[in-house]
């Protein structure tokens, strides 16, 4: 196997032109390698990025932050800035795998494996992320959720590359939360993860709710119509009744070794209820996991 290894970001989409179907971006390698180890995956040439410069920072602009498709989630996890801005993604990000992975992988080879057992995802989805794709002659912004097509699956065509992900500073009063649930003691990804965003005016009645949930479907699973139709309604237990029955009955989960499809159609629920009680009662933005 060929390994290329540019410097700048011209020089990779120039190495990406002519790249055939059987060549490989490769960033931090944690879940690439143990693709071609396991046989999955048979690329003739890999274009490494670990040296390609510009492609790794945390920048927090007026409203937007930035954050360079080659950071390390261990970087973005201990970003004291990120901490304060959107405490949730970095706690989510703290609970993904372990120290030796999160140092090693990256924010654009999470969104780029598009792996359903994710965590970064469903955060990103509830906050709203956009993903910053270029090629030699286009550049292009796409929501997180038109970015994540299907299992292993992305909008990414083979020339070209994430550099950036975007995420809106979150609203001041908005609260937010991750909820992470691993079905098995020897594992790290979600069975379900559920991620929250609520924001309320004065009066306690909903403004922006958003709710995603992780590892149970091909991409971050959410429904806008449910979520968007509870503005106005107060924050309470009843609405809150309603969403996490919205949710545990229209989603279609998977089945796999971390649960069956009515197993999780059960935690949904459960996980919803629990998220969207965290983000309306006083406390602290942040994840956990269960
Ligand atoms: C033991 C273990 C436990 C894990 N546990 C969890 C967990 O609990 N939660 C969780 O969310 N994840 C988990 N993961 C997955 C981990 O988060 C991903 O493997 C990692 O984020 C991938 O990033 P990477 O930089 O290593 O990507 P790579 O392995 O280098 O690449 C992954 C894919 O993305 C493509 N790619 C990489 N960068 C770019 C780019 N900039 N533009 C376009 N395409 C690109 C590559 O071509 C490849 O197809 C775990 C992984 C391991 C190995």
């Amino acid at each position: 196997m060929r390994v290329l290894r540019p410097q700048t970001i011209a020089e990779t989409l120039h190495l990406l032109d002519e790249a055939g179907d059987d060549s490989k971006l490769i960033a931090g390698g944690t879940a690439l390698m143990l693709m071609i180890r396991n046989g999955l995956l048979f690329p003739e040439q890999l274009i490494a990025l670990d040296r390609v410069s510009g492609l790794d920072y945390i920048n927090v602009e007026g409203n937007v932050i930035r954050l360079g498709a080659l950071t390390s989630l261990r970087a973005l996890e201990r970003s004291a800035r990120l901490q304060k801005v959107v405490p949730t993604l970095t706690g989510a990000l703290g609970l993904v795998a372990n120290h030796r992975v999160r140092q090693r992988a990256t924010i654009g080879g999470n969104l780029s494996e598009a792996d359903y057992a994710s965590d970064p995802p469903a955060v990103l989805t509830t906050l709203g992320c956009q993903v910053r794709i270029v090629s030699t002659n286009s550049e292009r912004v796409l929501p997180l959720s038109d970015f994540l097509v299907s299992y292993y699956e992305t909008a990414l065509e083979h020339n070209e590359l994430v550099n950036e992900v975007l995420v809106p500073v979150p609203s001041p009063t908005a609260r937010t939360t991750y909820i992470k649930y691993v079905s098995r003691s020897a594992e790290d990804r979600p069975c379900v993860g559920v991620a929250a965003y609520l924001d309320r005016d004065e009066g306690g009645r909903c403004t922006d709710l958003r709710v995603a949930v992780a590892g149970a479907t091909a991409t971050p699973f959410a429904l806008a119509d449910v979520t968007d139709g509870c503005r106005g309604s107060q924050a309470d237990g009843t609405t809150w009744r309603e969403v996490a029955a919205a949710y545990s009955e229209s989603i279609e989960p998977i089945d796999d070794a971390r649960g069956s499809a009515t197993y999780r159609k059960h935690v949904v629920g459960s996980l919803v209820r629990r998220a969207l009680d965290a983000v309306s009662t006083p406390g602290e933005n942040g994840a956990i996991r269960l």
